[in-house]
């Protein structure tokens, strides 16, 4: 199977969508003094085609949240939004299209800003590259607490999926990886959980799942929202959405994260902790069973989690 790493520059698709045309990958080129590249202004979202082969079509999982929270991201800054929304969804169409890679993919659309641009008008590409269900949602994942903070909306609004914004992150996962750990999960100034570098974060204790607010200082995740629906109304398990405290973290029964990239990823190990019996919980396991059962089956996927994108392929 034909794999891309999203973050690397020398291995990537043929093709990428630069501002509403699909071009080579390499003609998608930017000016090294532009606002985008020294100060990060850029808005994006990861969203995740799922490819059903039965009907050979994809189904890309809350695309309207998503596009919806890249134009929120994008009013916070004061980007100018020139574009609308449905020229992005379409620009993704087109894309998935033209690279024609018939197995699960993730889309990143990023807005940017840049001088070189008319006044007034925003960048726009998009990037799509194969990704399968990773196999940490089976093996399960090892976790520290950063000695970073995540900040609050008084100093860098966390519901902003913005390019800069992830510079704390990299700090939090570049901490966990050298001490051999494969995820972080930050605090905020009132050292409670906020969520992890790129997912948001549940515990469950006796049987009851908790979640931090948006209040504690987290991005406005998706999938965060789509698992306390799942929960609640297919899995019967009580939800709580409270803050979580540190400590909590090391004698919960079960911890696992999920974002729209990683799915839902048990974690077996919290700094010297291990959860559990160390191994995936019983409520993770039925819930990414579920999630994933909604993913590769789109048809049975509960009302309004799913956007099949259209096939022009065959159509005169
Ligand atoms: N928090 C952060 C910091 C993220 O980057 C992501 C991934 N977008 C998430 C949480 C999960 O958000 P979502 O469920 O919308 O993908």
């Amino acid at each position: 199977m034909q794999r891309w790493r999203t973050t690397s520059v020398a291995e990537h698709p043929p093709l990428i969508s630069f501002n509403h045309r699909v071009v080579p990958w390499d003609e998608a080129r930017l000016h090294v003094w532009s606002e985008y590249a020294i100060r990060g202004a850029s808005v994006f979202e990861g969203i995740r085609a799922y490819w059903q082969p039965v009907v050979e079509a994809y189904a890309c999982l809350a695309l309207q949240e998503h596009i919806a929270r890249l134009y929120r991201s994008a009013q916070l800054l004061r980007m100018p939004l020139d574009v609308a929304p449905e020229q992005v969804i379409d620009d993704i169409a087109v894309l998935l299209e033209a690279l024609d890679l018939r197995q699960h993919a993730y889309i990143r659309p990023t807005l940017y800003v840049d001088e070189d641009r008319p006044a007034g008008s925003v960048g726009v590409y998009v990037g799509a590259f194969p990704m399968p269900h990773a196999e940490q949602c089976w093996m399960g994942i090892r976790a520290c607490v950063s000695s970073w903070r995540r900040a609050g909306d008084d100093v860098a609004p966390p519901r902003i999926k913005w390019g800069a914004g992830y510079g704390i992150l990299r700090l939090a996962r570049n901490e966990a990886v050298s001490g051999g750990y494969d995820e972080a999960f930050l605090l905020n100034d009132r050292g409670h959980l906020t969520e992890a570098t790129g997912a948001a974060v549940f515990i469950v204790r006796d049987g009851v799942a908790a979640t931090p607010p948006l209040s504690a200082g987290i991005l406005e995740s998706i999938t965060r929202t789509r698992v306390l629906e799942l929960l609640q109304t297919e899995l019967g398990v009580p939800v709580e959405v409270r803050d979580v405290q540190r400590s909590e973290l090391h004698i919960a029964d079960e911890v696992f994260t999920c974002g729209t990239l990683r799915e839902i990823v048990p974690v077996t190990h919290v700094d010297a902790w291990t959860i559990g019996d160390g191994q995936t919980g019983p409520i993770t396991a039925r819930l990414r069973d579920r999630y994933f059962a909604i993913c590769d089956r789109a048809e049975t996927a509960p009302h309004g989690w799913m956007t099949t994108m259209r096939q022009r392929r065959g159509v005169a």
